[in-house]
């Protein structure tokens, strides 16, 4: 096909303003101008089965949500130092979703402004500074966080008091060692360190290990983890940015299970469906003097936009049954993705919990050595195909599946007709 000149011209349009730092997915980039529930189209009409997207979670331009923030944002939009109920209520609720201990909600934009401030309260109420992180993990953009992003790779420098640990690893490692091997890294991570004289604040984890491949199973592996890190004196940080808000399908959170209450939790992405909304749930006596020394102020963070924007999600979450939806259709289309996988060489494992899956590309079953090409092909041909997926993982060789959690039957069967063709494709 090739990219349509006017879309080549915008491409170069883009480099010449935006300069290198931005990349763009597909060999031929894809141009939608309009979203609705799990599709994307073109300005031709043409549409695109999104099965990528994890901040539409509840459907592209859900029509509550839209309409919730229209109208909030012709009603009023401040900030969080004037009285407000939407803040309120929006935290009460959220809050309710979590375990007791989680007291107190602070609100930000973006999931990394959310890690930066959960690193600060970790840092400021143990007064250490050491953060262990998987050895591919992704939690955000400032200087801080990108610091704990060993997956931007080595152009970013990690600095003394970050170590990083074996991510467990779904096709490799047998399940039933999974905890156990987390465990011993976390605990030769926090010996290093203090060897260095570092004390290690904080261990912070994707709970489903999103950018180091992908590693549900089996539930309660982080557990032993979790406990270490407090043992030795650190808190335990979930990142709920991607598997948060019901995408799992089996809980409304990803720590919820491996049945461990986190010291703090944070959360973005899927949050305002769009709209910029992030936080974090904390254990109010971690943030008690931080709170009383800190003065915490976020011009946008909570305001009463993101807050309607935020209630609405949860609303449709709840009155669609969409954590169910995302059990039943995610249990739906790891069936399929693994019927079309038995027997083949090239394919080792599908794995998921809900709503997101993974799928491995290997060269052969017999030495499970990745194959990024393969999967790299697999996008492309779905991409052309009308169905969008990506690729992640240490080998760049597991496809990622993330559809909104709206996806129902009829969708999820054309997903699986797009994988089998891009298969046949050869
Ligand atoms: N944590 C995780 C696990 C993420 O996937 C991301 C975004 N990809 C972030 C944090 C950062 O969120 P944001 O892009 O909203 O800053």
């Amino acid at each position: 096909a090739g990219l349509d000149p006017a879309d080549q011209a915008l491409v170069e349009r883009r480099g010449r303003v935006l300069g290198p730092a931005y990349r763009l997915f597909y060999e031929e980039p894809l141009h939608p101008v309009r979203g609705e529930g799990v599709w994307l189209y073109d300005d031709k009409g043409r549409a695109w089965l999104d099965a990528y997207n994890n901040v539409a979670s509840v459907g592209h331009c859900h029509p509550k949500v839209v309409e919730a923030v229209t109208r909030q944002m012709g009603l009023l939009n401040t900030h969080t130092r004037y009285l407000h109920d939407g803040v309120v209520t929006y935290a009460e609720r959220l809050l309710a979703t979590l375990p007791a201990a989680l007291g107190h909600m602070m609100f930000t934009c973006t999931g990394s402004e959310a890690n930066d401030l959960a690193l600060r309260i970790a840092r400021s109420f143990t007064g250490r500074q050491g953060v262990i992180v998987t050895s591919l993990a992704y939690h955000g953009l400032t200087e801080a966080v990108a610091e704990i992003s060993p997956s931007l790779g080595g152009f970013v420098p990690r600095g003394r008091r970050v170590r990083l640990i074996a991510a467990p690893d779904a096709l490799r490692v047998p399940a039933a060692e999974q905890g156990a091997r987390l465990a011993a890294g976390l605990a030769e991570a926090i010996a290093g360190m203090r060897a260095d004289g570092i004390e290690p604040a904080a261990f912070i984890v994707d709970t489903i290990f999103s950018s180091d491949g992908l590693c549900p199973d089996p539930a309660g592996f982080l557990k032993p983890a979790a406990d270490l890190i407090r043992a030795e004196g650190g808190l335990f940080i979930a990142d709920e940015v991607q598997p948060g808000f019901a995408r799992t399908g089996d809980a409304f959170w990803g720590f919820q299970r491996h049945a461990i209450v986190p010291d703090m939790v944070t959360m973005g992405k899927p949050m305002g469906n769009g709209f910029p909304v992030a936080g974090v749930a904390i254990r109010p006596d971690l943030v008690a003097e931080f709170g009383a020394k800190a003065r915490y102020f976020n011009t946008f963070g909570g305001n009463p936009v993101a807050a309607a924007a935020g209630m609405a999600v949860l609303d449709v979450i709840e009155a669609e049954g969409l954590q169910q939806n995302a059990r039943e259709i995610g249990g739906f289309l790891r069936q399929g993705l693994q019927e079309i996988a038995r027997g083949r060489d090239d394919i080792a494992d599908v794995r998921g919990a809900g709503l997101f899956l993974a799928v491995e590309c290997v060269e052969s079953r017999a030495t499970d050595a990745p194959d990024a090409r393969l999967a790299a092909r697999i996008v492309n041909h779905m991409r052309q195909n009308g169905v969008l997926i990506s690729a992640t993982g240490p080998g760049a060789n597991i496809l990622k599946i993330r559809p909104p959690l709206v996806l129902r039957r009829p969708e999820a069967e054309r997903f699986l007709e797009a994988v089998q063709a891009a298969l046949a494709a050869g």
